[in-house]
């Protein structure tokens, strides 16, 4: 295993596009760019004036979570027409090929296209599409459909009623719970998590991102998580840390994502090495890579110049991702190989 990166004919930057690589931590619906959004808002003659004043940025800003929330929701919504999923799903492999991501679990909000009036089997349809494209690219994906707890109140069991109709997406590994997290406690949605993990569904929610250690010991105690999107805010309680650490609970850090949206005030002061200190096994991810103008080898970037890690620590990371993955067996064969020869 390579210890430095090469020098000379091979820089960093080169050696961390060609490394083979898994994201677990990726919105299919936050992969649109600004140039996505504007184009779709223009095709749905959409009226943006409530987010946006005078026209669509070139970049998107933003002031905190519920301002993020606010334009996101914005451009799911515009994902509407026949095959826009599918595009959207294609694009997003066309990015993860290009950067030799093998695997990928994207999550989806399955609750949102169903109130713009998208059919379920008619998402069912786009998302399978999507997924057969991007295997044509060399990209495995998996499916996480998440119940945003922000729109899809405890009382609401759309999602869940539409993961227990009679056919699943393809390649469908997991039930996740994302959107703002104060306020709206994981806790109330635990009979939807125990229905999802009846189906076989692994538990794959958000938490300590917006909130603190007690969001957590929701996600592991109340969702049986078995993954932890972000999770950093774990680290506010050090007995949950070394539980999160015994118990192998993995967590899905996505350090661009953290810093736009205030969860830390600079990269240089993100938790990451430290939960990987406190023994936590992690992986780093883009979240919403086209709202946050970012892609994995961005971020494994800031992995290498911001948290120090070396080519072996790389190599370790994407073995760790790669186990924690629900790939199959034949994926994760070939990606273990591909990384245990580097
Ligand atoms: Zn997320």
């Amino acid at each position: 295993m390579a210890r430095t990166f090469p020098a000379q004919d091979t820089s960093a930057s080169d050696w961390l596009h060609l490394l083979p690589k898994v994201e677990l931590h990726c919105h299919l619906e936050g992969s649109m760019s600004p140039s996505t959004v504007k184009a779709l808002a223009a095709e749905h003659q959409a009226d943006f004036s409530g987010v946006w004043d005078g026209a669509i940025p070139d970049a998107f800003s933003f002031e905190d979570f519920p301002d993020f929330g606010r334009q996101y929701l914005f451009g799911l919504r515009l994902l509407r027409s026949d095959g826009a999923l599918v595009t959207a799903i294609d694009d997003l492999a066309e990015t993860l090929a290009s950067q030799n991501v093998r695997h990928a679990e994207l999550t989806t909000t399955a609750y949102s296209h169903f109130h713009g009036g998208m059919s379920r089997e008619h998402y069912r349809e786009e998302l399978d599409e999507g997924r057969r494209l991007a295997a044509s690219r060399g990209v495995s994906i998996g499916w996480v459909v998440d119940i945003p707890r922000d729109l899809e109140m405890p009382d609401s069991t759309d999602t869940i009623d539409f993961l227990e109709g009679s056919i699943l997406p393809d390649g469908i590994v997991g039930i996740g719970l994302g959107g703002y997290e104060v306020g709206f406690p994981a806790a109330p949605y635990a009979e939807h998590f125990r229905r999802g993990r009846a189906l076989g569904l692994a538990s794959l929610p958000h938490a300590g991102e917006t909130e603190g250690a007690d969001s957590v010991r929701q996600a592991i105690d109340d969702l049986g998580a078995v993954r932890i999107g972000h999770g950093i805010r774990a680290l506010e309680d050090p007995e949950l840390v070394q539980l999160i650490a015994d118990a192998g609970i993995f967590c899905e850090v996505c350090p661009t994502s953290n810093l736009l949206l205030g969860v830390v005030n600079d990269l240089a002061n993100h938790p990451f090495q430290a939960l990987r200190e406190a023994g936590v096994k992690v992986c780093l991810n883009t979240d919403d890579p086209g709202w946050f103008d970012t892609d994995l080898h961005t971020e494994l970037e800031i992995g290498t110049n911001v948290f120090g890690l070396s080519p072996a620590d790389h190599v370790e990371l994407q073995l760790d991702a790669l186990t924690a993955s629900f790939a199959s067996d034949d994926v994760k064969a070939a990606v273990r190989a591909e990384l245990k020869a580097l």
